[in-house]
């Protein structure tokens, strides 16, 4: 893995809810020569994810013998018992297309990769508004229990700690702003 100036990289993160899935896509469908790098994961596949395009799914001993390998540019245990992590060879699969990664993972990695990376890597927080419109975007979807929601509401309080340690921040109080000033920033940075 080499880390000479061609060899980029974005780091988006942000607590579920804050439309992270719905800016990377932007980013995706306006830069093409951004490419999303999927992490390895030991949690189980969902309906409708596909292993190789949402994530590499591997088992906990795979996972570990790749870190004994040094093969992750970083991992954590995001989850009680499920690791993810981000490979160096997913993020050569990316330079080698001359394209670079936009890697979407959680504060402690993305901060890990930031670190390593330095000047060549851009760190985007995004966030809601308040934590009261991230309890009401949660509710509105729909998917969480009253203990998920409180579990994702205690992890955004615990990430939002963090935030002052990013490149930038960014509100997502409309999507579209949030959208095109992600954009514009990619933009910059990459000197498209
Ligand atoms: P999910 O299981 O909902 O797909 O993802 C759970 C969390 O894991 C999200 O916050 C996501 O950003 C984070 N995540 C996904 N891939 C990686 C990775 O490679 N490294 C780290 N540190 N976090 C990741």
């Amino acid at each position: 893995m080499s880390s000479d100036d061609t060899h980029k990289l974005i780091i988006i993160t942000a607590p579920s809810g804050s439309g992270k899935t719905s800016v990377v896509n932007h980013l995706l469908q306006v830069h093409p020569q951004l490419i999303f790098s999927i992490s390895a994961c030991t949690r189980n596949p969902r309906p409708g994810e596909t292993d190789g395009l949402s994530y590499y799914f591997i088992s906990v001993d795979d996972f570990k013998k790749k870190i004994e390998a040094d093969a992750f540019a970083e991992y954590e245990m995001v989850y009680e018992g499920k690791y993810y992590g981000t490979l160096k060879a997913e993020l050569d699969r990316i330079w080698n297309q001359q394209c670079y990664p936009l890697v979407d993972i959680d504060v402690k990695g993305a901060l890990k990769l930031k670190n390593q990376f330095g000047a060549n890597a851009m760190s985007i927080f995004l966030k809601a508004p308040s934590i009261a419109e991230l309890e009401n975007r949660l509710r509105k979807r729909g998917t969480e229990t009253e203990a998920s929601l409180k579990e994702r509401l205690d992890k955004a309080h615990f990430e939002l700690s963090f935030e002052n340690q990013f490149d930038h921040i960014v509100v997502n109080d409309q999507l579209e702003n949030a959208c095109h000033k992600v954009s514009e920033l990619t933009k910059a940075f990459l000197q498209f």
